[in-house]
């Protein structure tokens, strides 16, 4: 009844629970600054209901482009960077086609891959989950890629591709690169400033993460005029709607409000690492977003007692790679405390 491929589908499902503390879904644990709450919803009371939202669509984009110093024509705004991803896969994949990624990362690569029909060939990372740039290059070449992604600092991992190194392969391969970097507020060193030397380069990038803006679907891509006309055509007409826009507007505008929080983040990242570093047992991998990834032995245990708890993190079962890792996003400084003695207090008793 379905088109071929559609039922063996994984469904993306993150197990919502009735959670005391949520750590599962890289989230700001964190509402709106109240002063952009205000904003946010004194500028909802007077948006134009009856007319689509080409004002509202400009208006963010132009806020965007004078960020980046670059124009209009560069920015396309989408229901968060789901949207932009699975439009680049759709835009340069399809039969016959190859797209290029590294594994372990963002899994929804491998189901855009196998929604639009593509050859997914992914290049796993190595083991300390650094890329090896070189084999990944080859990889490209070897089956004439149409499309390479890659996300950094990377989901799950926590890890990043240096900034040199994205060039490099902007370089020295053929087709787009897009790098998606949901997670690149908590490290602070875009790609985006390469987007006018290497008209291959795609930057996808999201409200949802930073800007605790999950619930509102905005992500935007910066690229070459070119591509952002192309992938243009892939949406549909005003497919992002007039509240998300004017809301995320009004975040751009203030997002100044957001650093404190940020710096929060970063800090109780280090904090964290540092305390599970002690933990014996326990491999903790260095992270630049707003989660930390570890490695246990027992990980289904320790996700269990967790769980009894109801702090939910994220568990990746026997995934490729990813065997025994939890991922925990970074929330506030009491919700860290809570599942970092939990944690410590199932490790030594086990
Ligand atoms: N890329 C990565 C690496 C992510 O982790 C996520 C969210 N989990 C996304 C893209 C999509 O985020 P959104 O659609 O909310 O922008």
């Amino acid at each position: 009844m379905y088109r071929q491929g559609l039922e063996s589908l994984p469904t993306y499902d993150v197990s919502e629970k009735d959670w005391k503390i949520k750590l599962n879904a890289n989230e700001s644990n964190l509402n709106l600054p109240p002063l952009v709450e205000e904003r946010v919803i004194a500028r909802l009371g007077r948006v134009a209901f009856n007319r689509y939202p080409d004002t509202e669509m400009d208006d963010l984009k132009d806020l965007i482009a004078r960020n980046f110093r670059l124009n209009e024509e560069n920015v396309l705004v989408a229901n968060g960077s789901s949207e932009i991803l699975e439009k680049l896969f759709f835009a340069f994949g399809g039969p016959k086609r190859s797209i290029v990624f590294p594994m372990p990362s963002f899994s929804m690569y491998n189901i855009y891959a196998k929604l639009s029909e593509s050859e997914a060939k992914v290049v796993p990372l190595e083991a300390d989950y650094t890329l090896d740039v070189k084999k990944f290059i080859q990889a490209v070449q070897e089956c004439d890629a149409k499309l390479a992604v890659v996300c950094t600092p990377n989901n799950p991992t926590g890890t990043i591709i240096p900034l040199a190194d994205i060039e490099y392969i902007a370089k020295n391969i053929d087709c787009p690169l897009a790098v998606d970097e949901a997670y690149v507020e908590f490290y602070g060193i875009s790609a985006a400033s390469l987007i006018e030397k290497y008209p291959n380069l795609i930057v996808a990038r999201t409200f949802s993460k930073a800007y605790g803006m999950a619930a509102a679907r905005v992500g935007y891509m910066l690229a070459g005029k070119d591509i952002i006309h192309m992938i243009g055509k892939a949406c549909m007409p005003y497919h992002v709607n007039v509240l998300s826009l004017a809301a995320a507007a009004i975040v751009y505008q203030m997002r100044d409000e957001f650093v404190p929080r940020i710096q929060m983040y970063v800090a109780e990242r280090k904090r964290m690492f540092e305390a599970l570093e002690k933990i014996k047992g326990i491999t903790v991998y260095p992270s630049e977003t707003n989660f930390i990834l570890i490695r246990y032995e027992n990980a289904v245990a320790l996700n269990e007692y967790l769980e009894s708890l109801k702090i939910g993190v994220r568990s990746f079962g026997n995934a490729p790679g990813l065997e025994n890792c939890l991922r925990i996003t970074i929330g506030t400084r009491e919700e860290n405390d809570q599942w970092l003695s939990a944690v410590k207090a199932f490790v030594e008793r086990s």
